[in-house]
C-alpha cells in the first residue's frame, strides 16, 4: 500500500465484485431500452470502463463535465463544464459517478438532463457518503458501497487531479493535503 494512503477502503478486487453485480442488476433491469450511461468526468472513467464490462445489454455512453471540488472541500457550486453529445429525449439515462457525497452535483446534473426531456434518470455510484448531504437529492439506484465522510482517492478519484490512477480507493492521510 502506498505511505500516503491510511487504509484500503475498496480493493480492486473488490470493485470488479461490485461492477459485476451492478452490471447484472442494469441487465435486468434495462431489457430493451438501451440506456444512456452517463459518466460525470473525470472521476467515473475507470468505474464506467469496468461496469460497462458485464452490462450485457444494449447500451450507450456518453460524458459530462462538471465541476464542484476545489482540494478536499465541495465549493457548492456546479458549473457545467461539458455537455453530453448525444440527443437525450426519450432516453433512459443512467448518471455514472464515483462518489455521492453532498448531492449537490448530482441533483444540478439531474435537473438539467431532466429539463431536456429524459425519460428516466437512475444514479449508478460506486461510493456513496450519505452523512455528508447538504440537498435533497435523488436516492442512487445503484450503490457499490457506502462509506464514512472520509477523503477518499484511487480508481478515479483524485487530490488535485493525483491519485486518480491507483487500482483500490483508500482514505487519504491528512498530512498529505494539511501539509
Ligand atoms: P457532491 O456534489 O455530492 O458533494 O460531490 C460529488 C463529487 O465530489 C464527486 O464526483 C467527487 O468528484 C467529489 N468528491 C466527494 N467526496 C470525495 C472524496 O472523498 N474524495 C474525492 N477524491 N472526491 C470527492
Amino acid at each position: 500500500m502506498e505511505n500516503f494512503i491510511e487504509e484500503v477502503v475498496l480493493s480492486n478486487e473488490e470493485i470488479v465484485r461490485i461492477c459485476e453485480k451492478i452490471g447484472k442488476q442494469i441487465t435486468e433491469d434495462y431489457q430493451n431500452k438501451n440506456p444512456l450511461l452517463v459518466g460525470l468526468l473525470k472521476g467515473s472513467v475507470p468505474f464506467m470502463a469496468e461496469l460497462m464490462k458485464h452490462i450485457k445489454c444494449d447500451m450507450e455512453i456518453d460524458f459530462m463535465e462538471v465541476s464542484s471540488y476545489a482540494g478536499v472541500n465541495s465549493t457548492g457550486a456546479v458549473t457545467i463544464l461539458k455537455d453530453v453529445k448525444a440527443d437525450i429525449r426519450g432516453r433512459d439515462i443512467i448518471l455514472v459517478e464515483d462518489i455521492v457525497d453532498t448531492g449537490l452535483t448530482i441533483q444540478e446534473v439531474i435537473n438539467f438532463l431532466g429539463s431536456r426531456g429524459a425519460r428516466s434518470i437512475e444514479i449508478a455510484t460506486l461510493l456513496d457518503k450519505p452523512a455528508g448531504r447538504t440537498v435533497k437529492c435523488q436516492i442512487p439506484k445503484y450503490i457499490g458501497l457506502e462509506i464514512e465522510p472520509k477523503f477518499v482517492v484511487g480508481f478515479g478519484l483524485d487530490y488535485n487531479q493525483k491519485y486518480r490512477n491507483l487500482p483500490y480507493v483508500g482514505v487519504l492521510k491528512r498530512w498529505v493535503y494539511e501539509k
